[in-house]
Parts: structure tokens; sequence; C-alpha cells
């Protein structure tokens, strides 16, 4: 986006001088033919499915790709626009700021809040920077900056490192093109031969886009609190505690009675290799007393009501209290995941929890998933 931008910009200028310096009437006309050429978007506009939550608010729901995007909440104010996160690279973000002017508005983007720092939360944010330049604030609480710095780059390295080792959760590339071409060549149906050929040029784009990728970080920080006040409505930035990262941060629209939470509270499975899980449920509870009717989640659908944010927060109280006592029973982690069959995880059984959060998986591989979370529980109980 970054290289497109800058070949964009030299293109006009060329064209700006030759016609300073005069021409024929064809070579004006072959101009006016190039320059509406340059002018066409190059930028996917089919990442995301644009819903609207309420008046003034919409949310960006990322459709599946090979290499995963987060949803984005979009909130339209009297003359720009806040949306909260970024994506996992700079031309998805290019893709959706031309969907939000194609179908949304076409006020600028002034204000983009990360949530935390994850790689499909944050990586996209030259993406913005490259569209509205200095006057975009980058937003996020002081932790999640800090983390951001400490490790976007690394662990980004790794998922495209052939002999990498992979953060949990973050996909490894060179691997994943490796088994799609094996598919490649073992499957005779035209049909998914061209599926898997479209997830191969996925996969190689991401990986050429990301080469050289360096962190942009956020430029405004916060402890508890930033608040936005607009003639349309206000926005708060909010810090309420320690979830799925140390630095998750909510973006509350009072007047407007929703809440966009990234990934602490979502319409999936949540993940919890980063995660405090003694402290997230208290964290829920302590945004749950903002007066809301529409939760904007990370992944998965928009909620509107409370109930799907009620039953996770019992699904990570139930593995959190139930991991933690095996533990000081002595129990291995296998033997505390040979305890906890998904029948028996109450959460998941209840209010129907366990089938919205199931994402197409079969019986095992639902139990792999629960199991991942238990893993992850195990590792980061008492973490400081
Ligand atoms: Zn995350
Ligand atoms: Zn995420």
């Amino acid at each position: 986006m970054c290289q497109h931008a800058l070949s964009r910009r030299s293109f006009f200028h060329r064209m700006a001088m030759g016609s300073l310096a005069g021409g024929s009437i064809l070579d004006l006309a072959w101009r006016r033919a190039a320059w509406a050429q340059a002018m066409v978007p190059s930028a996917p506009t089919d990442l995301f499915e644009i819903q609207s939550v309420t008046e003034g608010v919409y949310f960006a729901f990322a459709r599946p790709q090979a290499v995963g995007n987060c949803n984005a909440a979009i909130f339209i104010n009297s003359a720009d626009v806040l949306v909260v996160d970024a994506h996992s690279k700079p031309s998805a973000a290019a893709g959706l700021i031309a969907q939000i002017k194609q179908q949304v508005t076409t006020k600028p983007v002034r204000y983009l809040v990360d949530t935390h720092f994850h790689w499909d939360h944050s990586q996209g944010n030259a993406g913005y920077r490259d569209a509205f330049g200095k006057d975009l604030k980058i937003i996020a609480s002081d932790t999640t900056k800090k983390l951001q710095a400490q490790f976007s780059q690394t662990r980004l390295r790794e998922s495209l490192d052939p002999h990498g080792h992979p953060f949990a959760g973050q996909p490894h590339i060179p691997v994943l093109l490796e088994a799609a071409r094996q598919q490649l060549s073992a499957t005779g149906s035209p049909e998914q031969k061209a599926q898997i050929a479209d997830r191969i040029r996925q996969l190689e784009t991401f990986q050429r886009e990301m080469q050289d990728f360096a962190p942009m970080l956020p430029t405004v920080t916060f402890g508890k609190t930033y608040v936005i006040k607009d003639k349309a409505h206000d926005l708060h930035v909010e810090f309420h505690g320690r979830a799925h990262t140390a630095g998750d941060v909510v973006v509350f629209c009072p007047q407007k009675r929703v809440v966009a939470t990234g990934d602490m509270i979502l319409g999936t499975l949540p993940f919890l290799g980063d995660s405090f899980p003694r402290e997230w449920p208290k964290t829920i509870d302590s945004v749950a007393k903002l007066a809301f009717d529409h939760v904007a989640g990370g992944h998965g659908a928009v909620q509107h009501g409370r109930q799907r944010m009620t039953s996770q927060r019992n699904y990570i109280e139930d593995l959190a209290t139930r991991v933690e006592a095996g533990k000081k029973a002595g129990q291995s982690l296998s033997e505390i995941q040979k305890s906890m069959p998904v029948a028996s995880i109450k959460a998941l059984q209840a209010d129907g929890y366990g089938d919205v959060v199931r994402g197409g998986r079969d019986e095992s591989a639902m139990q792999a998933a629960v199991n991942t979370n238990i893993e992850h529980v195990f590792n980061r109980l008492g973490q400081r």
C-alpha cells in the first residue's frame, strides 16, 4: 500500500508537470484516461461485510481468509470517523477504508483504536496512516503500545520463517504454503484446485507484503480512559483491567448504547495464550456495568444483547477454577484435560453458548480447541 501510494503520487506529479508543459489534444485525452485508471482503487473491497448496528455505528464483519483479519467497529462522528482495530496487514486496512468510502461515508478516518497488541488487530495500522497521514490518531493503552513494541515484529518474523516457532494462534506461513501446495498436487477436482490455488495466492500475498514489516505504533496512549466528545456522540476508550491481554481496551458509546470489545468479549471461542484467566471474568463484570445493548467483538458476529458475553465470562471462570484446583491437587496438564470433557463444562452446555462458539468443529476438534484453552489457562495461571 505504501509503495502503491508513493507511485501514485509521483504519477500525479508527472501528470501535472506534463500538462504545465502543454500537449496535443490526443495527449491530453490519453492522460485523462491514464489518470482515471490510476484512480481505480486497487485495494480489495470484498474482505468485509459491512453491517449497520444502530444509527451512526457500523460493524465490518471479517470474511474468512487464508490469513485471518479481525472485525472492525465503525463510529461515524459529525465530521470524521473512528475505527476500532486494524487487521493483519496494511492492504486489508486499505480494503476496509475503500469499503467505508463506497458503502458508509466519505468522511475521513481521524481515529483508529487498537484494542490490544495482537497481530490480527494492529498490523494494519500503517494502512490507515498511509491513507490519512499525520492527522490520524492511533489510540491504545500504554500497555498495548509497550507490548506491540516488544512482540509484534519478533512474533511476525517467527511466523514467516520456515524454521521459526510462531506464537500460539499465529499462522506459520511457510508451513501452511507447503501443505497447500501438496494438497493442490494431490487433488483432481477442478473446483477444489481453484480454491486451493486461491488460498496459495492469499498466503503468498501476505508473505510478500509483510516481509519488511515494521510496526506502526500507537500515537496516543493512556492509562485508564481517553474520551472523545463529538457533536454526534461521545466515545470512551476505556481500560477495565487485564483480560485477553494485559492491555485490552473497549470503546463505549453511551448515546448509541454500543461497546466495541476486541477479543475481550467476542463471538468465537476465546484465545487465552496471553491472558489473565483469573482477572478476565472480573474485567468483563466491570465492562458489564456500562449501559449498552450491542457488543461488537473482534471475531464472530455482532451481539445484540448480553447473553453471549455472560456465557463467555462463565466459561473462562469455569476453566480457571477447575484448572487451578487440578494444579493445586498436583495433576498434570494432560490429567486435567482428560478430566474436562466438553460435556462437563457447564458454560458450554448452557444457553446455546457451545453452539455459538463451535464454528463448524466436530466433537473431536471442539475437544481439541477446549484442550488448547485448558493448556493456556494452565500456563498463564499465576502470571504477574
Ligand atoms: Zn487477540
Ligand atoms: Zn483477534
